[in-house]
């Protein structure tokens, strides 16, 4: 048995509406939404929870909600500055915890097993954490606590933000009482038609699910949806059962154990698969540049996204194990492009970072098979020094000279500012 994990989800309440609220104090007592108030058949994206009292939901059209609630206060989105303050959470939770891992643009897992020793409970450091992103960015966050990460998210969704303390934990001794009894559609990831299904084979709530022995649920779920169905049984008994070994894993940045380099992009521009592709390539350039000089390479390639079309936004890290260090442009940049392209959602870019972890000396150079890697590590090596003698502008890939290409721009700046 693997030790048992204190796991955090936590989720910022009407987040774009919080934000805004902390952006105009003068509106701290009225209810907000945000969405385009120059368009009556606009969609609310969020509603504050003044506006919420009053009967305003998200999704519906803002002439419902002012019909509702004709004081209500709507905001135009602004999604690039969610998404800073958003990572500006990610760095509070940083800070207790090195195992951050963003799920949505308001929602993070915090694996704090081991940074539990300083509080005299989980609880206790869960509402300090509150405190500290409530003061900084006006947010307030509701923390499910669980021993998995499926058990905190689900603390989350289905207590934690329906109590006046904003947490709650979930583990295997209350999870009889408190989840069990909830039908079936407040499981995670039941949607109606599955509730439906559910229904049918007679297993109204979650609890059902949980008790049936897996073979025999596996047996029912066979008989409803077809013989392809073993591997959707499994998961959704885990999930009834709070059975989640999926770990942590730590976002895009750490600092002291990576090499990584992140650019803000104006999300209106960088819409088209290549031309982000290029920034992408751009930062990956930097990253290897950068170990090769701190004399490192690195196993594990993150790459992570803020996407936006004014509308939606996502956030995303994600991160690959390679067979070996590394520390070469194209092989991580190719591990780099695949990260992007399996996890983009499509929409415009508003941020971008890279980075390289798990290091090591990369003073072994790794031979293999099929390419001769100590010449090319020779090759890049030389290409650094002329770009330390005469600067990054010197020598650039032919693609950055595109309009897109953005190592021009940042050759101009020192730390992100212009010379
Ligand atoms: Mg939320």
């Amino acid at each position: 048995m693997p030790p048992e994990r204190t796991i955090f989800l936590i989720d910022g309440q009407s987040f774009y509406a919080s934000c805004e609220k902390a952006a105009h104090p003068e509106y701290r007592n009225r209810p907000v939404a945000v969405g385009d108030p120059s368009r009556p058949s606009g969609i609310v994206l969020a509603a504050c929870p003044i506006a919420k009292a009053r009967g305003v939901t998200t999704a519906e059209r803002n002439f419902t909600a002012l019909a509702k609630c004709p004081e209500l206060v709507i905001i135009r989105p602004r999604m690039q500055r969610y998404i800073e303050i958003s990572l500006m959470i990610t760095k509070i939770f940083e800070s207790y915890t090195e195992l951050v891992e963003p799920f949505s643009i308001d929602e993070q897992f915090l694996d704090v097993t081991g940074s539990l020793g300083r509080y005299k409970s989980a609880e206790e450091l869960a509402k300090q954490i509150q405190e500290e992103v409530l003061l900084s960015t006006g947010v307030w966050s509701r923390v499910g606590i669980g021993p998995s990460k499926i058990m905190a998210k689900t603390a989350t969704d289905n207590f934690a933000k329906k109590n006046d303390t904003g947490v709650f934990r979930l583990d295997y001794n209350n999870i009889e009482e408190t989840l069990w009894p909830l039908p079936v559609h407040q499981m995670f990831m039941v949607a109606s038609k599955m509730a439906t299904h559910f229904a049918i084979m007679g297993l109204p709530t979650i609890g059902d699910i949980a008790r049936t022995p897996l073979p025999e649920f596996k047996r029912r779920m066979r008989l409803r949806m077809g013989k392809q169905s073993d591997i959707q049984a499994e998961y959704y008994w885990q999930t009834a059962r709070g059975i989640d070994p999926s770990p942590v894993t730590p976002s895009i940045r750490n600092e002291l154990k990576s090499v990584s380099h992140g650019k803000t992009l104006r999300a209106s521009l960088y819409f088209r698969r290549p031309d982000i592709e290029l920034v992408l390539q751009e930062l990956v350039i930097e990253v290897c540049r950068r170990a090769r000089r701190l004399g490192k390479q690195g196993r594990v390639v993150s790459v992570g996204a803020g996407e936006t079309d004014g509308e939606r936004a996502y956030r995303f890290g994600r991160q690959m194990t390679l067979p070996h260090a590394t520390n070469l442009t194209h092989e991580v940049f190719a591990s780099s492009l695949r990260l992007f392209r399996e996890y983009w959602h499509g929409l415009p870019v508003a941020y971008l970072h890279l980075s390289l972890t798990q290091l090591s000396d990369d003073n072994v150079t790794q031979l293999t098979l099929f390419d001769d890697r100590a010449r090319i590590h020779d090759l890049e090596a030389a290409t650094d020094m002329i770009k330390e003698r005469y600067g990054s502008a010197a020598i650039m890939r032919a693609s950055s000279l595109q309009e897109a290409g953005v190592a021009r721009e940042r050759a101009g700046q020192i730390g992100g500012h212009y010379k």
